[in-house]
């Protein structure tokens, strides 16, 4: 029997892309058939325009689509947790449906995984097609992370174009968290991990579903959900402030701190108040973690699935 690669494309709001994704994507596997067996599964997050019907359209004319319905919309990572909850591949690629990832990637992510790898990402050489705040607040993310995250690394510009073998999407299974960020999970699942390099494109159509406020939201939930490495930062920070305030009385005994400076005084009053705020908010931020945790609720609930049309298998 041939081996099977699954591709999966979380979509969000994309009615327009549908189409282009999957002919361009189809276009790929079906050169790759006289060796494999393929499917294409579509995730529908819950859009609200007719991306769920023009998969559906989609799917009458090819019978190697699978169309995931999710009970709503639950963003990417539910969206990804979705396609990979019913992908029945030995190889499993998730591709976003915006065509920025080149689906002719594909071959030589196929390449690599016979050669043995488990894991091989995409990674970005270059964001040309990035806007300049997109750029800085990548540039941002990969270093706070990195900083924070001494063993585990994730790695610049990886995108979330990966391919995963039948082992590695097992072993992700098996982790049980809640929060489900795919670029966080797979490099703790470690293996043989390898990348595949190449330019990103600039949207075929649609918009971008990440706004500021999100991908602040995105940044915090990866850090958080990874680390306690920020806690152990907020101890480090109290030490040295204690330490400032003893270096401070010291220097008081020789040389009296003039009573003129009171606005010194409140200044450094408010950075203070300000840093304690911001810890405090950092510990939120954790212990909400926990209560989404503790809840195990699924990452994402699937409403539908109509799987491929199994009868053109072998
Ligand atoms: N997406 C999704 N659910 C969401 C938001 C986005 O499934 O709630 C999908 C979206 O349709 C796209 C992928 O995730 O296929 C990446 O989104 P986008 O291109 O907007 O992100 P960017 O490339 O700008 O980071
Ligand atoms: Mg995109």
């Amino acid at each position: 029997m041939k081996k099977l690669i699954s591709v999966i494309g979380p979509m969000f709001n994309e009615e327009g892309l549908v189409s282009e994704y999957c002919s361009q994507t189809l276009k790929v596997l079906e050169k790759l058939s006289d060796k494999y067996d393929y499917e294409l599964i579509l995730v529908d997050d819950g859009s609200s325009d007719r991306t769920y019907s023009n998969m559906m359209d989609e799917q009458r004319k090819h019978p190697h689509i699978g169309v995931v319905k999710l009970s709503r919309n639950f963003g990417l990572e539910g969206a990804v947790h979705g396609g990979i909850e019913v992908a029945k591949g030995d190889a499993v690629i998730v591709m976003d449906a915006d065509l920025q990832d080149p689906p002719e990637l594909i071959y030589r992510m196929i390449e690599m995984w016979e050669d043995g790898y488990d894991v091989v990402s995409g990674k970005r050489i270059e964001r040309k097609s990035d806007s300049l705040f997109k750029k800085m607040s990548a540039w941002l993310f990969y270093k706070v992370t990195s900083a924070f995250s001494n063993r585990l690394v994730i790695e610049e510009n990886a995108a979330n174009y990966k391919l995963l073998n039948r082992r590695a999407i097992d072993e992700m299974k098996k982790l049980p968290e809640v929060n489900r960020i795919f670029r966080v999970l797979v490099p703790y699942v470690g293996l043989k991990a390898g990348n595949v390099e190449y330019a990103r494109d600039i949207r075929t159509a649609g918009q971008t579903k990440y706004n500021l406020k999100s991908m602040i939201r995105y940044a915090l939930d990866s850090l958080v959900g990874t680390t306690i490495e920020p806690l152990r930062f907020i101890m480090s920070l109290g030490f040295f402030t204690i330490l400032l305030g003893i270096l401070l009385t010291l220097s008081m005994l020789v040389m009296p701190v003039a009573s003129k400076d009171t606005s010194l005084i409140l200044a450094v009053l408010l950075y203070i108040a300000g840093a304690v705020f911001i810890c405090l908010g950092l510990i939120g931020e954790y212990v909400g973690q926990i209560l989404i945790e503790v809840k195990r609720r699924p990452a994402s609930i699937i409403d539908l699935y109509s799987a491929p049309n199994a009868e053109h298998r072998e």
